[in-house]
Protein backbone atom coordinates (compact mmCIF):
# COMPACT_ATOMS: atom_id res chain seq x y z
CA UNK A 1 0.00 0.00 0.00
CA UNK A 2 0.97 3.77 -1.01
CA UNK A 3 2.15 5.33 2.04
CA UNK A 4 0.22 8.79 2.97
CA UNK A 5 2.10 11.86 1.68
CA UNK A 6 2.77 14.08 4.58
CA UNK A 7 1.47 17.59 4.61
CA UNK A 8 3.27 19.97 2.92
CA UNK A 9 5.12 22.53 5.79
CA UNK A 10 6.39 25.07 3.50
CA UNK A 11 5.68 26.82 0.43
CA UNK A 12 5.87 24.45 -2.41
CA UNK A 13 2.79 24.71 -3.92
CA UNK A 14 2.83 21.81 -5.71
CA UNK A 15 3.36 19.52 -3.24
CA UNK A 16 0.81 21.52 -1.28
CA UNK A 17 -1.89 20.82 -4.10
CA UNK A 18 -0.61 16.89 -4.29
CA UNK A 19 -1.33 16.72 -0.26
CA UNK A 20 -4.84 18.55 -0.91
CA UNK A 21 -5.90 16.43 -3.58
CA UNK A 22 -4.55 13.36 -1.81
CA UNK A 23 -6.49 14.05 1.76
CA UNK A 24 -10.12 14.72 0.17
CA UNK A 25 -9.50 12.06 -1.46
CA UNK A 26 -9.77 9.53 1.72
CA UNK A 27 -12.77 7.92 2.88
CA UNK A 28 -15.14 10.36 4.46
CA UNK A 29 -17.73 9.52 6.30
CA UNK A 30 -20.68 11.08 8.11
CA UNK A 31 -19.83 10.98 12.34
CA UNK A 32 -22.28 12.94 13.91
CA UNK A 33 -25.19 15.43 13.28
CA UNK A 34 -26.04 17.64 16.45
CA UNK A 35 -29.01 19.46 16.78
CA UNK A 36 -27.54 20.32 20.73
CA UNK A 37 -24.62 21.16 22.12
CA UNK A 38 -24.52 17.76 24.19
CA UNK A 39 -24.80 15.59 20.60
CA UNK A 40 -21.62 17.13 19.49
CA UNK A 41 -19.36 14.94 18.80
CA UNK A 42 -15.57 14.74 21.31
CA UNK A 43 -13.16 17.64 19.26
CA UNK A 44 -10.46 14.78 18.87
CA UNK A 45 -9.39 16.19 15.31
CA UNK A 46 -8.66 19.28 13.79
CA UNK A 47 -11.92 20.88 12.31
CA UNK A 48 -12.71 23.13 9.64
CA UNK A 49 -16.63 24.40 9.39
CA UNK A 50 -18.40 25.53 6.76
CA UNK A 51 -21.15 29.03 7.48
CA UNK A 52 -23.25 30.76 5.25
CA UNK A 53 -26.33 32.04 4.49
CA UNK A 54 -29.33 29.14 2.91
CA UNK A 55 -28.34 28.49 -0.70
CA UNK A 56 -25.20 30.18 -0.76
CA UNK A 57 -24.22 26.63 -2.45
CA UNK A 58 -22.49 25.46 1.04
CA UNK A 59 -23.57 21.66 0.58
CA UNK A 60 -22.31 21.99 -3.47
CA UNK A 61 -18.99 23.35 -2.48
CA UNK A 62 -18.79 20.19 0.63
CA UNK A 63 -19.58 17.91 -1.65
CA UNK A 64 -17.01 19.43 -4.63
CA UNK A 65 -14.47 19.11 -2.25
CA UNK A 66 -14.81 15.79 -1.67
CA UNK A 67 -16.00 14.67 -4.84
CA UNK A 68 -19.19 13.35 -3.66
CA UNK A 69 -22.02 13.88 -5.10
CA UNK A 70 -24.36 13.22 -1.86
CA UNK A 71 -22.12 13.97 1.07
CA UNK A 72 -23.99 17.23 2.31
CA UNK A 73 -27.50 16.88 1.16
CA UNK A 74 -28.11 19.75 -1.39
CA UNK A 75 -31.08 21.50 -0.95
CA UNK A 76 -33.63 22.25 -2.94
CA UNK A 77 -35.57 24.34 -0.43
CA UNK A 78 -33.55 27.07 1.35
CA UNK A 79 -32.30 26.15 5.00
CA UNK A 80 -33.23 22.56 4.96
CA UNK A 81 -30.19 21.70 6.65
CA UNK A 82 -31.02 22.40 9.74
CA UNK A 83 -28.22 20.58 12.05
CA UNK A 84 -24.52 20.73 12.53
CA UNK A 85 -23.09 17.53 10.41
CA UNK A 86 -19.80 15.80 11.34
CA UNK A 87 -17.81 14.56 8.26
CA UNK A 88 -14.42 12.65 9.27
CA UNK A 89 -11.81 13.18 6.47
CA UNK A 90 -9.03 10.28 5.92
CA UNK A 91 -8.61 10.26 9.87
CA UNK A 92 -6.90 13.49 9.46
CA UNK A 93 -9.92 16.38 9.51
CA UNK A 94 -13.12 16.98 10.68
CA UNK A 95 -15.21 18.75 8.06
CA UNK A 96 -18.08 20.55 9.61
CA UNK A 97 -21.57 21.56 7.59
CA UNK A 98 -23.29 24.36 10.26
CA UNK A 99 -26.86 25.32 9.84
CA UNK A 100 -27.12 28.25 6.67
CA UNK A 101 -28.56 31.16 8.30
CA UNK A 102 -31.30 33.09 7.18
CA UNK A 103 -34.86 31.77 6.75
CA UNK A 104 -35.56 28.58 8.08
CA UNK A 105 -38.76 26.54 7.22
CA UNK A 106 -38.90 25.01 9.82
CA UNK A 107 -40.07 28.35 11.50
CA UNK A 108 -38.16 31.21 13.44
CA UNK A 109 -38.22 30.02 16.67
CA UNK A 110 -36.74 27.09 15.53
CA UNK A 111 -34.47 28.69 13.43
CA UNK A 112 -33.09 30.76 16.27
CA UNK A 113 -32.66 27.83 18.71
CA UNK A 114 -30.23 26.54 15.12
CA UNK A 115 -28.55 29.60 14.50
CA UNK A 116 -27.74 29.69 19.01
CA UNK A 117 -26.30 26.51 18.67
CA UNK A 118 -23.97 26.97 15.40
CA UNK A 119 -23.05 30.65 17.43
CA UNK A 120 -22.08 28.16 20.78
CA UNK A 121 -20.19 25.83 18.17
CA UNK A 122 -18.03 28.79 16.86
CA UNK A 123 -17.26 30.23 20.26
CA UNK A 124 -16.44 27.52 22.23
CA UNK A 125 -15.01 24.87 20.11
CA UNK A 126 -11.18 24.26 21.52
CA UNK A 127 -10.14 22.33 17.32
CA UNK A 128 -12.08 24.59 15.49
CA UNK A 129 -8.99 25.56 13.01
CA UNK A 130 -10.81 28.03 10.55
CA UNK A 131 -14.24 28.79 9.47
CA UNK A 132 -15.23 28.99 5.56
CA UNK A 133 -17.17 31.68 5.95
CA UNK A 134 -19.26 31.04 2.16
CA UNK A 135 -19.87 34.40 0.18
CA UNK A 136 -22.11 34.28 -3.31
CA UNK A 137 -20.09 35.62 -5.46
CA UNK A 138 -22.92 38.00 -6.92
CA UNK A 139 -24.52 39.00 -3.89
CA UNK A 140 -21.10 39.65 -1.74
CA UNK A 141 -21.27 39.87 2.00
CA UNK A 142 -24.69 40.48 3.77
CA UNK A 143 -26.16 41.88 6.98
CA UNK A 144 -26.02 38.14 8.57
CA UNK A 145 -22.25 37.82 6.95
CA UNK A 146 -21.15 40.93 8.36
CA UNK A 147 -22.89 39.76 12.26
CA UNK A 148 -21.38 36.33 11.69
CA UNK A 149 -17.61 38.08 10.96
CA UNK A 150 -17.89 40.29 13.91
CA UNK A 151 -18.58 37.65 16.32
CA UNK A 152 -16.10 35.57 15.02
CA UNK A 153 -13.70 38.18 15.40
CA UNK A 154 -14.74 38.91 18.81
CA UNK A 155 -14.15 34.67 19.63
CA UNK A 156 -11.10 34.84 17.75
CA UNK A 157 -12.07 32.49 15.45
CA UNK A 158 -10.12 32.42 12.48
CA UNK A 159 -12.52 32.61 9.11
CA UNK A 160 -11.74 32.83 5.31
CA UNK A 161 -14.03 34.32 3.00
CA UNK A 162 -14.65 31.87 -0.18
CA UNK A 163 -16.91 32.79 -3.03
CA UNK A 164 -19.43 30.46 -4.62
CA UNK A 165 -20.41 30.19 -7.85
CA UNK A 166 -17.91 32.15 -9.45
CA UNK A 167 -19.22 30.93 -12.84
CA UNK A 168 -22.14 32.89 -12.84
CA UNK A 169 -19.85 36.05 -12.79
CA UNK A 170 -18.13 37.27 -15.79
CA UNK A 171 -14.50 38.15 -15.02
CA UNK A 172 -14.74 41.83 -15.41
CA UNK A 173 -17.77 41.78 -12.21
CA UNK A 174 -15.28 39.09 -10.26
CA UNK A 175 -12.34 42.09 -10.62
CA UNK A 176 -14.03 44.94 -8.77
CA UNK A 177 -15.68 42.67 -6.20
CA UNK A 178 -12.56 40.95 -5.24
CA UNK A 179 -10.74 43.98 -4.17
CA UNK A 180 -14.00 45.54 -2.11
CA UNK A 181 -14.39 41.99 -0.32
CA UNK A 182 -10.63 42.18 0.75
CA UNK A 183 -10.20 45.42 2.01
CA UNK A 184 -13.56 44.90 4.04
CA UNK A 185 -11.58 41.45 5.49
CA UNK A 186 -8.65 43.81 5.98
CA UNK A 187 -10.88 45.35 8.98
CA UNK A 188 -11.08 41.95 10.77
CA UNK A 189 -9.26 40.82 13.02
CA UNK A 190 -9.35 37.07 12.55
CA UNK A 191 -9.80 37.25 8.88
CA UNK A 192 -7.89 35.12 6.40
CA UNK A 193 -6.58 37.89 3.64
CA UNK A 194 -6.76 35.19 1.16
CA UNK A 195 -10.08 35.29 -0.59
CA UNK A 196 -11.08 31.96 -2.24
CA UNK A 197 -12.79 31.90 -5.60
CA UNK A 198 -14.46 28.65 -6.34
CA UNK A 199 -17.33 27.38 -8.37
CA UNK A 200 -19.15 23.86 -7.78
CA UNK A 201 -20.37 23.72 -10.92
CA UNK A 202 -16.96 24.23 -13.16
CA UNK A 203 -14.39 23.21 -10.55
CA UNK A 204 -12.86 26.88 -9.96
CA UNK A 205 -11.07 27.09 -7.54
CA UNK A 206 -12.00 24.01 -5.65
CA UNK A 207 -8.29 22.32 -5.46
CA UNK A 208 -6.33 25.51 -4.24
CA UNK A 209 -9.17 25.30 -1.40
CA UNK A 210 -8.51 21.22 -0.75
CA UNK A 211 -4.61 22.55 -0.78
CA UNK A 212 -5.26 25.51 1.75
CA UNK A 213 -7.87 23.37 4.01
CA UNK A 214 -4.97 20.08 4.18
CA UNK A 215 -2.70 22.16 5.16
CA UNK A 216 -5.14 22.69 8.58
CA UNK A 217 -5.43 18.66 9.09
CA UNK A 218 -3.48 16.29 11.77
P1 LIG B 1 -26.83 25.43 0.53
O1 LIG B 1 -28.24 25.71 0.90
O2 LIG B 1 -25.91 26.55 0.90
O3 LIG B 1 -26.31 24.09 0.97
O4 LIG B 1 -26.78 25.47 -1.09
P2 LIG B 1 -26.84 24.27 -2.14
O5 LIG B 1 -25.52 23.61 -2.28
O6 LIG B 1 -28.03 23.44 -1.81
O7 LIG B 1 -27.08 25.10 -3.49
C1 LIG B 1 -28.14 26.02 -3.61
C2 LIG B 1 -28.44 26.23 -5.09
O8 LIG B 1 -27.34 26.83 -5.75
C3 LIG B 1 -28.70 24.92 -5.84
O9 LIG B 1 -29.71 25.16 -6.80
C4 LIG B 1 -27.38 24.61 -6.51
O10 LIG B 1 -27.53 23.87 -7.70
C5 LIG B 1 -26.87 26.02 -6.83
N1 LIG B 1 -25.39 26.05 -6.82
C6 LIG B 1 -24.56 25.59 -5.87
N2 LIG B 1 -23.27 25.76 -6.21
C7 LIG B 1 -23.27 26.34 -7.43
C8 LIG B 1 -22.23 26.78 -8.33
O11 LIG B 1 -21.02 26.67 -8.09
N3 LIG B 1 -22.62 27.36 -9.49
C9 LIG B 1 -23.94 27.51 -9.82
N4 LIG B 1 -24.20 28.10 -10.97
N5 LIG B 1 -24.94 27.12 -9.01
C10 LIG B 1 -24.62 26.53 -7.83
Amino acid sequence: MASAPQPATNDDDAARTEFGRWLFAQECRFVAGAATPDALPAPDLPEIAFAGRSNVGKSSLVNALTGRKTLARVSITPGRTQQLNFFELGGRLVLVDLPGYGYSQAGKAKAAEWSALARRYLKGRPNLRRVCLLIDSRLGPGEQDRATMAAMDAAAVNYQAVLTKADKLEADALAKILPALKAELAGHVAAHPEVMVTSARDGTGIAPLRAALATLAG
